[in-house]
């Protein structure tokens, strides 16, 4: 049996190795690194993917979500509600740019907002909702629409866990996750669902004026060459990445079925035990399975992942301390006890291996350690 790694990067990039070679090497042929044509079709094929009227490439998914925040002018004490449930980045960002993070839960089942909270948490300071469709699966989108009109909040959709995912909304109408919101966001970390071969990111938006925001933003503030009408940040996807994104989105639907076909093998064996709940999709989201992520009852989850670890097998928790229990982020007044969900969840959850190369030998393996575990 091969090696199982957390994410098998090497042999995704073994089978797509000559059409990767080629466009790397034409971008460094042309010597157009930045901003280069590559980049511009990276834009339209993403736009085109996603359903969506404007891509903004950036450097990376932390700096998207910065982005977003600056271009829906939020100033400080507006107050940003967003999930303690995710990863640090998420309100890292509200935190950076002197905004105030009020976490807020997410439900005990798919791991997505909780809406009943969001909705206890407004006040007239609310400025905008950043939902993240963690582990890849959508946020109940329909409602944080509801809650943006009635409220005149900004939605910023973090996707980076969700890309090529599709949301069904009550309407009948199908979306990509990030194309629901005012902006969404998304990282082409080398291990995001849609990596690249380094760092990369991008926003997108339907909204035409929040596009040239963004994208203004993006380049020190700039329009017009030496010209700044607002504060704004370096922010670029060089060309290498977008060709090596380029090829890969037109495999994102395929990596995305075989991410599926691991899941259900995976919730097929593993459902078997009363132990263990594995992820439950949420209703009008399909999942793209960044993360296969199990609930353990009566399980010492620590003592499990060492002896998963042991054997080889690479499980992880995302994320064992919810963020408003980190200690950068207690000024903000949360502490133990009020998020009790979140705070139960950071101590049951079990992320195993899952990636496009996962063998159905490997699989079996870690069902069966897993059974020997519990069952011993
Ligand atoms: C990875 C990730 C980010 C940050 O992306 P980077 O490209 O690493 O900056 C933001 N939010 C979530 C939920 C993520 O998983």
């Amino acid at each position: 049996m091969k090696p199982i790694q957390l994410v098998d990067l090497h042999t995704q990039y073994s089978r797509i190795k000559s059409e990767i070679d080629e466009a790397v090497l034409d971008v460094i042929e042309s010597s157009a690194y930045i901003n280069g044509p590559e980049v511009k079709k990276f834009q339209a094929e993403l736009e085109e993917y996603l359903g969506v009227k404007h891509v903004i490439p950036c450097a990376n998914g932390t700096d998207a979500l910065q982005i977003a925040l600056m271009a829906i002018d939020a100033e400080p004490g507006d107050e940003i509600i967003t999930p303690s449930f995710t990863y640090i980045a998420t309100a890292e960002v509200i935190a950076l740019l002197g905004l105030t993070p009020i976490f807020v839960e997410v439900d005990t089942d798919n791991f997505t907002l909780d809406i009943e909270d969001v909705r206890a948490k407004i006040t007239e300071k609310t400025k905008a909702i950043i939902p993240v469709h963690l582990y890849g699966a959508c946020a109940d989108m329909d409602a944080i629409m509801e809650i943006a009109d009635e409220h005149d909040l900004k939605i910023i959709e973090d996707t980076a866990q969700a890309i090529g995912t599709t949301y069904r909304s009550k309407s009948g109408q199908t979306h990509s996750a990030g194309s629901i919101g005012h902006i969404g966001t998304t990282s082409f970390f080398p291990s995001k669902n849609l990596g690249c071969f380094g760092d990369g990111g991008a926003m997108m938006t339907n909204d035409d004026d929040l596009a040239a925001k963004l994208r203004m933003i993006a380049n020190h503030g700039q329009r017009i060459k030496y010209i700044h009408d607002s504060i704004g940040c370096n922010s670029r996807l060089d060309s290498i990445q977008a060709a090596v994104l380029r090829v890969k989105l037109k495999h994102l639907d395929t990596y995305t079925q075989e991410r599926n076909r691991a899941a259900n093998y995976y919730s097929q064996y593993l459902g078997e035990l009363e132990q263990i709940q594995p992820p439950q999709t949420p209703e009008n989201s399909d999942h793209g399975f960044h993360q296969y992520t199990i609930k353990l009852t009566g399980v010492d989850r620590d003592a499990l992942k060492e002896y998963l670890n042991d054997l080889g097998i690479p499980a992880n928790i995302y994320y064992p301390v919810p963020v408003h229990l980190q200690k950068g982020y207690t000024k903000y007044g949360f502490g133990v006890g009020d998020l009790p969900v979140t705070e139960a969840l950071s101590e049951v959850v079990l992320s195993l291996p899952m990636h496009t190369e996962l063998e159905k030998e490997q699989q079996d393996f870690i069902i069966n350690s897993i059974k020997d575990f519990i069952t011993k």
